[in-house]
């Protein structure tokens, strides 16, 4: 399939996990990819090089998303070796899970600009080229933990619950520029964030929520930003789509 063939997409978090699966999807749909990394550059590098193979642009640039200046200078960079950008996946993020009683302010302010000051951070640059354009995809990587809460997890939830307000504010200012700023929803995907799933009691206590009894995939993430990046969603802004096996219900 060629789903997003000619666009240009950027992706940040893109060396592992969910943002890794977005980036291997897109580039496998036709797109150009600009992907970021904070730590890991070896990985970041290495998948940047498999990917070229395909013969389509991918680029790894290391890039803090938690910082304002970092992600002005990405989309410039990016604008200028890639000449646009049509899709934004703020897909970085980071858990910090502790009872509110421990939650330090400096934790609390970590999760928060890393999380939720990342989307704005690059929402704020993007949309500039994208409404020049009159036309973009932004699609915000929240949590079912932002829609529903949960224990231990109070400055993840807020994050991911900002991002949600976010999106749908995005997308009423927008939408008239043909912009369109969605969010998913993971539930528990398997992933370097989640490896505590794996582990004895905790595992049957979660799987006993989830209606389709197994935790998701990033590739089941990276199937919902292709849709939601390409044009069979023509007509959908301002929406969150979970994905998490029925556990919102
Ligand atoms: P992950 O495996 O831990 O990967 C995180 C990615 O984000 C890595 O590529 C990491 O780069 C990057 N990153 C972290 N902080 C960054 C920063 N300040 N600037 C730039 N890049 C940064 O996490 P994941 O499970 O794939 O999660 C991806 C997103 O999905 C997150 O927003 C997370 O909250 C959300 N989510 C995950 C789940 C789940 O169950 N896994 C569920 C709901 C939502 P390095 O490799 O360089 O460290």
């Amino acid at each position: 399939m060629d789903l997003l063939k000619d666009k240009v997409a950027i992706v940040t978090g893109g060396s592992r996990g969910i943002g890794e699966a977005i980036t291997r999807k897109f580039v496998a749909n036709g797109a150009d990819v600009a992907f970021t990394y904070l730590s890991s550059e070896d990985k970041a590098n290495a998948l940047a090089n498999e990917l070229s193979a395909s013969g389509q642009k991918v680029k790894a640039y290391k890039s803090n998303a938690a910082s304002y200046e970092d992600s002005e200078s990405l989309i410039d960079q990016v604008m200028k070796e890639f000449g646009k950008i049509d899709i934004c996946v703020n897909n970085a993020g980071i858990s910090r899970d502790n009872l509110l009683l421990r939650v330090g302010e400096e934790q609390w302010n970590e999760v928060i600009q890393t999380n939720l000051g990342s989307v704005y951070n690059m929402t704020k640059q993007i949309i500039r080229p994208m409404i020049k354009a009159r036309s973009g995809s932004i699609i915000n990587i929240s949590s079912i933990i932002g829609v529903r809460g949960n224990a231990g997890q109070s400055s993840y939830a807020a994050s991911k619950a900002g991002i949600i307000g976010f999106t749908k504010s995005i997308a009423a200012e927008l939408g008239g520029r043909n912009i369109r700023s969605n969010a998913i929803a993971p539930g528990f995907i398997e992933t370097d964030m989640t490896h505590y799933l794996g582990e004895g009691d905790n595992a049957k206590t979660y799987l006993s929520k989830i209606p389709l009894a197994r935790f998701g995939t990033a590739e089941e993430v990276a199937n919902v930003a292709l849709f939601l990046a390409s044009d069979l969603s023509s007509y959908i802004t301002g929406q969150v789509i979970c994905t998490c096996g029925g556990l919102n219900m």
